[in-house]
């Protein structure tokens, strides 16, 4: 499923009792950024805490929001369309050097670029500012 917020419940042993450990971890877009998020809280003490930063995820949180949602695919909807404004809205909203938004680009003309639909929610919206057609489809597993 397409979404711009997504999230999941992980569960594991709390280090400090050995009790359930639930941790709500996901990503969402806010005022035009990318940003993860994690809240652990464990069960059976006051072990508990929260983080939150813009930009990727951590790949345990990316791994466990494509396990539990799906991966999700950007496609250009126009194939002959201009490359620089994708390499302007790659390299604004990835950091990239000029060398790696090439590579990124030359995916995302050719199969598509695969993320997390937040990921690929948030590219889109970049794109889309810079007058990019693009399309997401849930990407087959
Ligand atoms: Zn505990």
């Amino acid at each position: 499923m397409i979404t711009a917020t997504q999230g999941v419940k992980l569960t594991s042993q709390c280090e400090s009792c050995g009790g359930e450990l639930v941790r709500d971890v996901g990503q969402f877009i806010d005022r035009g950024r990318l940003w993860w998020g994690v809240e652990g809280r464990c069960q059976a003490c006051p072990n508990a805490w929260c983080e939150m930063d813009t930009g990727p995820a951590p790949e345990d949180i990316r791994q466990a929001l494509l396990t539990k949602h799906g991966p999700a695919r950007l496609h250009l909807a126009d194939k002959e369309a201009s490359l620089v404004p994708v390499l302007l809205a790659l390299r604004e909203m990835q950091h990239l050097s000029l060398g790696e938004a090439r590579l990124m680009a030359a995916d995302l003309m050719e199969v598509g670029l695969v993320g997390t639909s937040v990921e690929m929610v948030y590219l889109a919206e970049g794109l889309r500012n810079r007058s990019v057609t693009v399309t997401i489809t849930s990407s087959p597993t």
